[in-house]
């Protein structure tokens, strides 16, 4: 082939000899996007990866709020129905955040089990903006009461500035089997850890009114005072021991024997429920 017949196989007639070499600055315009149909991809692909991962998330929390329902908790049962749905939420996304701990040879935490503590936490803190406790992201569940090698004494619960909140299931169940009677070991240990994730530094942190909270804290001082007098009274002794196992104790008649709390004691009782913004007595669950 001479010079004059190359030049003529290279004319614009025919195939460029390579497809990048033959891209024409024009047709690079083309396939970029106006400033507008790229933010229109952007919103279009993070809208994607939402939706994707809110599928996700909602099949995980299936299964707790299938156990949930099945339960039907007294608590629960209680709520109307749109309140039954904030709930699911808020036990599931309390199990999103745990991790429980059997302890115990052969003892196993079921789901069931699992579902049982969440719903007891998310009793407790149903009024409030939603909080889970995060400072406690361990549960330690034994299946019986345990011997504490720093009391010297069998405990059926306690919660740990470390992070852990510890049960008895047998005594967890046992509080939610009689729930009239004013004991209830979740209910107690889950105030506890409350009453500390309000005051422990971290993204739950002071989440508790802190006029309502100066309100309980005067009412219960009074109380626990006279109390020192008078030994006999509406709340077990056990509350007197200090503002934390008063706020713990008040917790499990406030939710169990409302009616009688509110008879005995008017001014604590109101003060708990505009501090917890729940009224158990008038069958409100969120003020
Ligand atoms: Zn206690």
């Amino acid at each position: 082939m001479n010079i004059h017949s190359l030049s003529s196989a290279l004319s614009p007639l025919h195939p460029p000899l390579c497809v990048l070499f033959g891209a024409r600055p024009h047709t690079m315009a083309q396939a970029e996007l106006t400033p507008v149909e790229a933010v229109l991809m952007v919103v279009l692909v993070y809208a994607l990866m939402q939706l994707g991962q809110y599928g996700i998330k909602q099949l995980r929390l299936r299964p707790f709020v299938k156990e949930l329902r099945s339960q039907q908790s007294a608590y629960y049962a209680s709520l109307p129905q749109h309140l039954q749905r904030r709930f699911e939420k808020r036990v599931a996304n309390f199990l999103l955040r745990k991790t429980f701990i059997p302890r115990g040879a052969s003892f196993e935490v079921t789901l069931a089990m699992k579902v049982q503590v969440a719903a007891a936490a998310v009793q407790l803190t149903f009024g409030l903006e939603p909080v889970y406790l995060s400072h406690f992201s361990k549960i330690l569940l034994y299946p019986d009461r345990y011997y504490s090698t720093i009391s010297k004494r069998y405990h059926c619960g306690e919660v740990n500035a470390r992070g852990y909140i510890v049960l008895s299931w047998k005594d967890f169940e046992a509080g939610y089997r009689n729930n009239t009677d004013g004991f209830n070991l979740g209910l107690h240990e889950m105030a506890h850890a409350l009453h500390l994730e309000n005051i422990i530094q971290n993204n739950e942190h002071s989440f508790l009114d802190q006029e309502h909270l100066a309100k309980w804290n005067n009412l219960a001082t009074q109380e626990m005072q006279l109390r020192q007098q008078q030994p006999e009274g509406f709340l077990r002794l056990q509350a007197c021991h200090n503002a934390h196992e008063f706020f713990a104790v008040s917790a499990e008649s406030f939710f169990e024997r409302p009616h009688d709390f509110s008879s005995h004691h008017p001014d604590l009782y109101r003060a708990l429920a505009a501090l917890l913004q729940q009224d158990p007595a008038r069958e409100v669950y969120q003020l």
